[in-house]
């Protein structure tokens, strides 16, 4: 979808330009992380001028997880110490259209481009969770690794598509994450794709069939609309139905719910109405909304978690198109690298949540009970 990937750039922009970014401030600053919920409420992008900012979230905030078998709390911190643990760091999730051999739109990522990145991430200890792994807080990693959600948009056949044997094309986003997993050992081939009507049309199997192998295969299909419409400037029952309409095809095609929702454009408004609703058939609660964004995302377990916001990053090198020189994937990992304490680092344990004794003011209250501060 060309055109409406020129609007996202489009809609990005006017953004940055609307003040949406502060101007000055360097990736990762504290203190702007914390800020952007508000400063989004102000100047969401696909916001009218002057309309009202969407009202502060009401709904549910994710479920607490079930009680756990209690911890050796010293043997745990000793083990989530040597490796430096943190698990109320940051996440970065990337957005990423389509994979193509010749880049052909803003958006558009190259297969090589793609290869190189994630290898990169793969030798840097990144391990791939899905979408709704994160929003659910189950990111069980191995100790010493850190998260990164990898979001696929639109439901493209250069995300997957197959070969006359029925494997995966080696130059789609499927292929190549299955190739990295071979090279790098341990590597996790997910990631997450939030798709709209007849996703990943053109391709060698039907799109259902595609949703069906790819729900096997460990990844994510989520919620993306039925037409892709700003969702800002609809009525509830039209809402309903862009929202619903998707829901049914995927419930029809894989049987069960989509965890996750991601905004058309990153345009987020009726927050409430999107999360959890009925209609076209279809009946939702999403648990994590996604945007467009510009950051990496607060960990699921820290108290700035906001479930109906969760900035994404775009994928790209430090161009100077949409500030990507601070604000894009190359960027903001050369940020995490150099800035090892702000990013979310596993214990390897999945009973417990550790991090350094100082991040405590950090840990969302629901969670303390899995809390293993060193
Ligand atoms: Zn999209």
């Amino acid at each position: 979808m060309p055109h409406l990937e020129k609007f996202a750039v489009a809609l990005i922009m006017v953004a940055v330009v609307a003040g949406f970014l502060a101007p000055r401030e360097r990736p990762g600053d504290r203190a702007s992380r914390i800020q952007p919920a508000a400063g989004v409420a102000r100047s969401a992008p696909g916001q009218a001028p002057g309309q009202a900012p969407p009202k502060a979230p009401a709904a549910a905030p994710p479920k607490p997880k079930p009680k756990r078998a209690p911890f050796n709390q010293a043997k745990a911190a000793a083990a989530a110490r040597a490796v430096g643990a943190n698990e109320l760091g940051e996440v970065p999730i990337l957005m990423i259209h389509r994979v193509m051999t010749k880049a052909q739109a803003s958006l558009d990522r190259t297969t090589k481009e793609l290869y190189d990145e994630f290898t990169g991430l793969a030798k840097q200890n990144y391990d791939p969770v899905t979408a709704a792994e994160f929003v659910t807080g189950k990111i069980n990693i191995p100790a010493g690794k850190h998260p990164v959600v990898l979001t696929f948009d639109d439901g493209s056949i250069t995300h997957a598509d197959f070969d006359g044997a029925g494997n995966p094309k080696p130059d789609t986003a499927v292929g190549i994450l299955q190739r990295i997993a071979r090279e790098n050992p341990g590597f996790r081939p997910v990631a997450t794709f939030f798709v709209n009507r007849d996703p990943f049309y053109g391709g060698s199997k039907p799109g259902i069939e595609t949703m069906r192998w790819l729900t096997r295969n460990g990844f994510e299909i989520a919620n993306h609309t039925t037409n892709h419409k700003d969702l800002s400037k609809m009525s509830r029952d039209e809402l309903d139905k862009e929202i619903g309409t998707d829901e049914k095809m995927i419930v029809d095609a894989i049987g069960r719910p989509s965890i996750t929702f991601a905004f058309p454009f990153g345009s987020y408004s009726h927050l409430d109405w999107a999360q959890q609703g009925d209609g076209a058939g279809a009946k939702w609660s999403f648990t994590g909304m996604f945007l467009a964004g510009w950051k990496p995302a607060d960990s699921p377990y820290a108290k700035d978690f906001d479930p109906q916001r969760i900035p994404r990053i775009r994928d790209k090198e430090k161009i100077k198109e949409d500030d990507c020189k601070q604000y894009c994937s190359t960027a903001w990992f050369e940020w995490l690298a150099k800035n090892p304490d702000k990013r979310y680092t596993s214990d390897g344990n999945p009973a417990t949540i550790a991090f350094p004794q100082d991040k405590m003011i950090y840990l969302a209250p629901r969670y303390k009970d899995w809390a293993c501060p060193y």
